[in-house]
């Protein structure tokens, strides 16, 4: 009575229902982190994923995590696979157990004493598999400078998906847009907890403004001991922490170039540049407090031992300026 259904589940077993992905109109297709904790979302290049990418290593852009290319499907991709699928068995064992219904009906013996009849309720259309769409683009598109693997990400990334690349200029890059883009939204972030609170808004803000200055003069330790460790005569061993001071990190450029911060910035700019840094010094150890040694090191005629600091959105803008120049310097030299 269930020939075809039978035959069909026979036919199902193992059954592979492929369903293609599409591409978004640069060519790129969607990607996710597999750690639950990340779950980073970026879009490789189609044709580098089939060139370029190997089945046992695909990392992922944000937190490096390294797994298989299979592992990588988005959230999205899988709950809308399982569903088409879900439905085209469905529709396939529905149709067989209708056919089945059919041939029984046909079979009955007409006037007979008892008359039967089997009948399959609703309606199941053969599912016709749809390409799973891609998300809109994104608008940030890298080349690796390593092996030329081409993604697309939102915000940040750190490592090419293909080779695992950590590039010290994107690295550096992303923390300075950040940054920036941090400075650059300050008055809306304060318009908006104004209404809540000024106090709230004010301190909120000034852990903002700070933080900027903590973060760009790391950025730039970051990216010079990189730098400075790729250039052929370089030492092998320098003093801990040495580009977060301007006099020891300058002699370390000046042995190398015969040039240093003084030559590639004016010398009113060099003087601003120190306060800031000593400012940040201040902040990173003692609250912003100003002391004895401040003083002494940074020039900086405004302040007395023992009063805070005041950073402004300006600072933390002057301070990005200068790094962009120095570092701007050292790329060209060492490249
Ligand atoms: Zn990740
Ligand atoms: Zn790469």
């Amino acid at each position: 009575m269930f020939e075809k259904l039978l035959r069909e589940l026979k036919q199902m077993e193992g059954i592979k229902v492929s369903i293609p992905i599409e591409t978004d109109e640069n060519g790129f297709f969607d990607r996710e982190c597999p750690d639950e904790e990340c779950m980073f979302e970026f879009k490789v290049h189609e044709e580098d994923w089939k060139n370029n990418f190997k089945d046992e290593s695909v990392f992922c852009p944000m937190c490096g995590n390294e797994s298989t290319s299979d592992t990588f499907w988005t959230t999205e991709q899988v709950n809308n696979a399982q569903k088409q699928a879900g439905e085209y068995i469905e529709g396939k064992i529905h149709k067989a157990m209708k056919d089945d219904a059919r041939n029984f009906n046909s079979r009955q013996p007409k006037g007979g004493f008892i008359s039967m009849n089997m009948s399959v309720k609703g309606h199941t259309p053969q599912k016709i598999i749809m390409p799973i769409p891609s998300q809109e683009i994104f608008e940030q598109k890298i080349k690796c400078e390593k092996c030329e693997s081409r993604y697309s990400v939102i915000g940040s990334a750190f490592f090419c998906p293909c080779c695992g690349h950590n590039s010290v200029e994107q690295t550096f890059n992303n923390t300075i847009n950040k940054i920036e883009s941090s400075i650059n939204n300050i008055p809306t972030i304060r318009k908006a907890l104004n209404e809540i609170s000024k106090d709230q808004s004010e301190n909120t803000c000034q852990t903002l403004i700070e933080k900027c200055l903590l973060d760009s003069v790391v950025a730039f330790q970051r990216y010079c001991d990189i730098m400075y460790s790729k250039h052929k005569n370089s030492k092998s061993k320098i003093p801990f922490n040495a580009f977060q001071k301007l006099d020891v990190g300058g002699d370390l450029w000046n042995e190398l170039f015969n040039e240093s911060y003084k030559d590639w910035l004016t010398e009113t700019e060099f003087k601003r540049l120190n306060i800031l840094f000593q400012r940040r010094h201040l902040l990173q150890h003692t609250e912003g407090i100003v002391d004895e040694k401040y003083i002494a090191k940074s020039f900086d005629n405004k302040y007395k031992s023992g009063q805070r600091i005041v950073v402004k959105e300006k600072d933390a803008i002057e301070l990005v300026i200068y790094i962009k120049t120095l570092t701007t310097e050292i790329r060209n030299k060492v490249e």
